[in-house]
Parts: C-alpha cells; sequence; structure tokens
C-alpha cells in the first residue's frame, strides 16, 4: 500500500517552500522502508530549486539527499537490514546495476539499461520502481528505497551530524580518495561552507598539509580547529602571490564562479585542480595555464555506494562527523537565505520531527 506523508517543498514556480503532502510507493521485497529523523541542506538543493542548473521542474518540487534515519521495515529479500537499524540515503537511489559504471561500483556514472535511464537521483530522478515519475527527496517524513541503495550509519556518529556525510562526505571524499591525498602531499580546500569543511577533515585524516582558501579570514579560527594547517583569504591578491605553484591537489567546493586562471598558478607541476562546485555559469580557462606544468582540471561526481559506506566507515575511525546547525521545517526558507550569503557553520540539518 501506497503511503502518504508530510514533506516539505515547492508547490510552484517562484513560490516559498511550504508544507505539502506526498505519496510514497508501496515497498516492494527489495525495499527498505526509513522514518527520516534528520536531513542536511545542500546547496545544490537551492541550485535545483532555482533553476540555475537549466533544467525544467515538475511540481511538487522535495529536495534533500542527506538523509539519516532508522529502518521502519524491509522487504523479504533484504537481508542487510532490520528494523531499527541506522541507515543514510544519499544522492542515488537507483541505478541499472549493469553497465560498467555500475559494475565498479561507481553508480554515479550509470549510463543505463533496458527501462533504467541511468542513475535515478533522490530527487527529481526518474525510477523505474515509481513508473518513471519523479523522485521525491528527504525534506519528508519517510521514503522507501531499493536495498542496494541504503548505507548503514556506524553507531559512533550521531545521525545529524551524520546526515551531511551522504553527500557532502562522500562528494570530497571521493575527489581525495581518487587523486590519492595523503601524507606528504599538500592539498587546497576552496570554500569553508558544506562540503569545504567536511573536506578538510578528511583531508587532514588522510595526512595532508591542509590549506583553507577562503573569501575573508572570518572563519580562521574555526577552520583551524576543523585541522587546517594554514587559511588565506582570496580576497587579498598577496595570497597568490604567496602561495604560486604550491599545491599538489586543489578542491574548489565554491557554488559561485571563480577565475580559475588564478588558482591554476597555485598548482605544483603535475598538480590537479578538481572542481566539485557545480555554479551555474561557465568558466573560461587560458590554455596555457595547464600547459605550463603540466597541469590538470578535472571534476568528480559525488560518488558510488561502495564508496560511500567506505567514507562513513573511515569517518566513524577517525571521529569525523558534520558540524551542523540544527533547524526546525519552519525555518527552511531562512536557512536556504543564509547558505547563499555564505553563513552557516557549517551544515543546515533539518529535525524531521518538526514537519
Ligand atoms: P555551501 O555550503 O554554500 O558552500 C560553498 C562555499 O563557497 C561558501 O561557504 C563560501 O565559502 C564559498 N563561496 C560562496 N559564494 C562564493 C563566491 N561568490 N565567491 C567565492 N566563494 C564563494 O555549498 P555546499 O553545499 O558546500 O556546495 C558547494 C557546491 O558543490 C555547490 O555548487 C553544490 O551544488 C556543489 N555540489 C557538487 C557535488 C558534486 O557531485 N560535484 C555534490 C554536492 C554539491 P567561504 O565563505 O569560505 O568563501
Ligand atoms: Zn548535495
Ligand atoms: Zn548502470
Amino acid at each position: 500500500m501506497a503511503n502518504t506523508i508530510k514533506a516539505y517543498g515547492v508547490a510552484g514556480p517562484n513560490e516559498k517552500l511550504q508544507p505539502l503532502t506526498i505519496e510514497r510507493r508501496a515497498p516492494d521485497d527489495d525495499d527498505v522502508v526509513i522514518d527520516i529523523k534528520y536531513t542536511g541542506i545542500c546547496h545544490s538543493d537551492i541550485h535545483t530549486v532555482n533553476g540555475e542548473w537549466g533544467r525544467a521542474l515538475t511540481y511538487p518540487v522535495v529536495t534533500g539527499h542527506e538523509i539519516a534515519g532508522l529502518v521502519r521495515s524491509v522487504g523479504k529479500n533484504v537481508t542487510k537490514f532490520k528494523v531499527g537499524d541506522r541507515v543514510g540515503v544519499g544522492c542515488l537511489v537507483n541505478s541499472c546495476r549493469l553497465c560498467d559504471g555500475c559494475k565498479e561500483g561507481e553508480e554515479q556514472f550509470c549510463t543505463g539499461h533496458g527501462d533504467m535511464p541511468g542513475h535515478v537521483s533522490t530527487y527529481g530522478g526518474k525510477d523505474p520502481k515509481e513508473n518513471l515519475k519523479l523522485t521525491a527527496g528527504g525534506y519528508s517524513q519517510m521514503i522507501v528505497v531499493d536495498k542496494d541503495f541504503v548505507l548503514r550509519i556506524p553507531d559512533s556518529i550521531p545521525l545529524d551530524r551524520a546526515a551531511p556525510l551522504l553527500c557532502a562526505g562522500i562528494t570530497t571524499y571521493s575527489p581525495l580518495r581518487h587523486w590519492k591525498a595523503g601524507p606528504g602531499k599538500s592539498v587546497a580546500i576552496i570554500g569553508l561552507g558544506g562540503l569545504g569543511h567536511v573536506a578538510v577533515k578528511i583531508a587532514k585524516a588522510l595526512g595532508c598539509e591542509v590549506t583553507v582558501l577562503s573569501q575573508s579570514l572570518s572563519k580562521k579560527e574555526l577552520g583551524l580547529q576543523l585541522g587546517a594547517d594554514k587559511y588565506f583569504a582570496t580576497s587579498d591578491a598577496e595570497t597568490f602571490t604567496a602561495l604560486k605553484g604550491h599545491f599538489d591537489l586543489i578542491i574548489n567546493t565554491v557554488s559561485a564562479n571563480l577565475n580559475l586562471n588564478q588558482y591554476m598558478s597555485l598548482l605544483r607541476r603535475d598538480g590537479s585542480f578538481v572542481e566539485i562546485g557545480a555554479p551555474e555559469h561557465p568558466m573560461t580557462l587560458h590554455a596555457f595555464n595547464v600547459i605550463i606544468g603540466r597541469r590538470s582540471l578535472a571534476g568528480s561526481c559525488i560518488g558510488g555506494i561502495r564508496e560511500t559506506q567506505e567514507m562513513l566507515d573511515f569517518c566513524a575511525k577517525h571521529d569525523i562527523a558534520a558540524d551542523v546547525e540544527i533547524i526546525p521545517a519552519s525555518q527552511i526558507n531562512e536557512a536556504w537565505e543564509r547558505v547563499i550569503k555564505s553563513d552557516v557553520r557549517f551544515r543546515f540539518v533539518i529535525d524531521i520531527s518538526t514537519l
């Protein structure tokens, strides 16, 4: 039987977020039904609803892909989870399982097969399990998710501080691992927001020298407490002189456009600049900024399910969790405004019991 539940979302164009009711599908034998306790607010939620990624929206839109909760029930094919387990759901809720990406555990790069168009996003995705109806995310009381896309949250991480790891955690862990961040490597994190602050913690735990590049020095004390070794303001032109040729790896988490040419000069020979921020507008690069020094400009997209579980276990082992401000549902609109102004320390998390 399908379930009608409370959610918070956008009912139509140019509207604010408001209380809504939505239907969840009747669970099948492979599904896990999750009572959501906490959901993080990712800047991607805001880009999506504001139409900044150029996709036409189908209303209502219910965002949220940093979900932590407890298992309410499981289908008869589910052996990995039982009622009461602490679980999470990130940006993915399904994929074809047959393409190269899926077979290699990189479901975020699923190219699709049969009636599966590609990976299914937690919100705004088309899931054959829902007759290709658009998925609704975690600003809601409950979610039904295929067992293969449910993550186990280690006991030592509180659910509210675990929720942001499901997107901010994996999106920063994956490129840090892929580009082999570790002892002896100098890593810069641009932007100390939701993704950036988790990136600092993970990079430090991996043994790198970590530098934060923020717009100002206003969060310097906090950044150093998070584990950064150095902290510079990008509004100060002197920063780009002092750090010229310094980094092996730069991870850019900024949600707006940056002058890439200026930042490429901070890389050492063979260094990599990895874009994970997803701003609305294109950025330009002068060819000589990659030719000189054989530098790379790359991007990275969330991470697969296997790596997400690895990240959660890594965070538990290294005592890492997100620093969060818990808010009731009634403050979501205000929280979004504050995220846009970079006024968050460091992730807003919605207490779903207030829906
Ligand atoms: P966030 O909490 O808003 O953090 C972004 C940070 O960027 C801000 O805290 C601020 O840091 C800096 N910033 C903002 N506006 C800026 C500007 N105009 N100039 C320079 N710096 C600016 O956002 P988030 O949730 O971490 O997400 C960051 C970006 O990653 C978003 O674009 C999001 O859509 C994207 N994202 C991508 C993936 C992926 O798979 N690639 C996954 C998740 C999110 P300071 O105050 O320190 O300067
Ligand atoms: Zn996200
Ligand atoms: Zn696939």
